[in-house]
């Protein structure tokens, strides 16, 4: 099922109407346009209908920086960039890894985590090392930084599935031997499934904020907003409380 999952901000209304005010009114501003992938927990998840996440508090505090109201959307992750490339979003943030071909086609903000890609396995199949992995079936979700490893590391093609908790479906039933995803989303998938574990980190990556390139006024207004929310404490917050609700919702 895919769906295009809409979070309009208090100013959805007013937005519909702003660019003809019979009354001369100024226009309301634009909201700005977050897009994501929602199956990433804790950085961004579903609460019912509702996008929310770490990522989408930092963007929700770029956009009140900017006096502008917010909006968010999911996409599958393949799709996350090219809407921030072609402006059918103003920012770009779903775990986003800085990676220098990612360069090319957006600008990145400075990083919000230091983190990384782990092997996720089944107690009765211990990981021992990557090596090992290399005849092995690898299930990734598509688009990521875990599919590039396995086709840059072992020069195969690994099973492709929309999100970090399909591809452990695809590993509890047998499809796969090993799933590699992002620490958080990973941590979030074995929590409770005694016979799944973790390995350490494969990789050391970074995440930040994507936006169209040739935006230097946006990007410092959200390089200040993250340096912000480092600084005073919010972030570290919010990852705190994110990853305690989607733990939660995983308990449920
Ligand atoms: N950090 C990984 C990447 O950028 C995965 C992100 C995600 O699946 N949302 O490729």
């Amino acid at each position: 099922m895919k769906q295009l999952m809409m979070v309009l901000g208090a100013c959805a209304l007013a937005f519909a109407g702003c660019d003809k005010k019979a009354d001369g009114e100024a226009s309301a501003a634009k909201p700005l346009k977050m897009i994501t992938e929602a199956t990433f927990p804790p950085y961004e998840f579903l609460r019912g209908q509702e996008i929310v996440g770490i990522d989408v508090e930092i963007c929700r505090a770029v956009a009140t920086k900017l006096g502008r109201p917010f909006q968010a959307e999911t996409v599958d992750f393949d799709s996350v960039i090219p809407a921030v490339i072609s402006g059918k979003a103003d920012v770009g943030a779903a775990g986003i890894t800085v990676t220098e071909d990612r360069r090319k086609n957006v600008d990145f903000s400075i990083p919000y985590v230091k983190t990384g890609i782990v092997v996720i396995y089944k107690k009765s199949n211990p990981f021992k090392d990557v090596a090992q992995l290399k005849e092995q079936r690898i299930g990734v979700q598509g688009g990521t930084t875990s599919e590039a490893y396995v086709l840059e590391q072992f020069k195969k093609e690994p099973e492709r599935s929309r999100s970090p908790a399909e591809a452990v479906a695809g590993l509890k039933a047998g499809r796969v031997d090993f799933v590699i995803a992002d620490i958080d989303p990973a941590k979030n998938c074995v929590k409770g499934e005694a016979d799944l574990a973790i390995s350490d980190f494969i990789t050391s990556e970074e995440y930040a904020v994507a936006i169209r390139k040739g935006q230097p006024e946006l990007l410092k207004t959200i390089d200040a907003v993250i340096a912000e929310l480092k600084a005073n404490g919010q972030l570290a917050t919010w990852i705190e409380q994110y990853t305690a609700e989607s733990d939660k919702l995983k308990d449920k």
